[in-house]
């Protein structure tokens, strides 16, 4: 018998020898600033759990409340017979969070954007699209089958060429961005882009997993650059600062009714459990009472980053606590990030395809809980094996 998934298996060996598989880390216990990772104890830097959420008492206790009082699974999609009243205020808390008319919660970031870009555009619009956007973004936009135009990374100029190029042509036009972006941690001027679209009368769509919790207060990128009435579309996720799991959208109540009743990924998928529902109102509650914890992760970050520079280190673009320590040098990134992980410190290498050749990194993602021991103990790695290796 002939093997019919040989030409898959090759495709996986030459990823292998390439060095692009994905090695598994295992985490002995719960996420924080620090964790027992394969056995050990270590100093975690590569997590999205930025506000340190992901094992707080209070979100395990809302989730085993609701565990009591709803059990565990939903027993059907939010759109038939698993909603709650649970998420109803979670809708609400979203819509109070992202100081938007309404709120939509997904299964996940990922199914928000791929669920609400493939009905919100379709064929005879424009999408014009980042160069760096998410690949869930990607993935919204070839299913909505409307055109696509890449714009420069960050580059107003050429956004503002391209809407010229295409505002005549097309009915409906939607500029979409990722918010903060993942592997630079450098931030879209929402401003800019606002006012460019009402120019040209272009709907807007942010992505902003990595700003809740972070910009705006922890409200995200909309109240950081007061534009949050004015952006169309805010997508965000519970998966990052905010310590769960689940996706959210927010806007005015018609835009956000449209999209409950069309999008695929909320129709046809399965409501998450309640007790995850509960969780997530007890996040966003905490972010909105304790400005101190945001204000802790600033803190860690500024200083992190400010130390990274004066070593020599090349920090890109970062405005965020996305940190990345760009070296340029497939080799030489993992062999500095092996070092670091022998040392106590879990951050793993990114190298291409996940960047473009040559901006080879370590992505350090800050925790508001990382003390300032913690700090100076991977900074003085940093500088030590940095040194050794020739980077810096
Ligand atoms: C993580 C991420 C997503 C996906 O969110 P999930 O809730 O983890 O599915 C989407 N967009 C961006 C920019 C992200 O960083």
């Amino acid at each position: 018998m002939t093997d019919k998934t040989k030409h898959l298996k090759e495709k996986l060996r030459e990823m292998q020898e390439r060095g692009e598989v994905w090695e598994l880390r295992r985490l002995n216990g719960p996420t924080g600033p620090r964790a027992i990772v394969e056995g050990r104890e270590m100093i975690v830097f590569a997590s999205n759990n930025y506000l340190n959420l992901a094992g707080d008492p209070r979100l395990r206790e809302a989730a085993i409340e609701a565990i009591k009082k709803y059990g565990w699974g939903a027993g059907s999609d939010w759109s038939i017979a698993g909603y709650t009243d649970l998420q109803d205020e979670l809708h609400k808390k979203i819509a109070e969070f992202k100081k938007t008319e309404a709120g939509l919660a997904f299964q996940t970031g990922l199914t928000t954007n791929i669920g609400t870009i493939a009905k919100i555009v379709g064929r005879g619009d424009v999408v014009l699209s980042d160069e760096l956007n998410h690949g869930s973004i990607i993935d919204g936009i070839r299913l909505s089958r409307a055109d696509k135009v890449i714009y420069k990374h960050l580059d107003m100029g050429d956004l503002e060429d391209k809407l010229r190029q295409v505002h005549d042509k097309y009915e409906h036009i939607l500029i979409v961005t990722d918010g903060v972006f993942s592997m630079d941690g450098d931030v879209a001027p929402m401003d800019e882009i606002v006012k460019l679209a009402d120019e040209y009368g272009a709907m807007t769509y942010v992505d902003d997993a990595h700003g809740e919790g972070v910009l705006g207060g922890g409200r995200g990128i909309g109240v950081e650059f007061g534009v949050e009435d004015k952006i169309d579309f805010q997508m965000g996720t519970f998966s990052k600062a905010l310590g769960s799991v689940g996706g959210m959208l927010a806007g005015d109540a018609e835009t956000i009714e449209y999209v409950r009743n069309t999008a695929r990924t909320w129709l046809l998928s399965a409501a998450y459990p309640p007790a995850v529902t509960a969780a997530n109102i007890k996040s966003l509650e905490i972010v909105l009472s304790e400005p101190e914890r945001v204000k802790r992760l600033w803190d860690n970050t500024k200083y992190f980053k400010k130390e990274m520079e004066s070593m020599g280190y090349n920090t890109g673009n970062s405005q965020t606590p996305i940190v990345p320590a760009i070296v340029g040098d497939t080799k030489k990134v993992r062999e500095l990030a092996h070092r670091l992980f022998e040392e106590g410190i879990f951050v793993l290498p990114i190298v291409f395809p996940m960047v473009p050749r040559g901006t080879e990194r370590i992505r350090n993602q800050i925790n508001a809980d990382h003390t300032r021991e913690d700090l100076d103990k991977v900074l003085e790695a940093y500088e030590r094996i940095g040194k050794e290796l020739g980077i810096i």
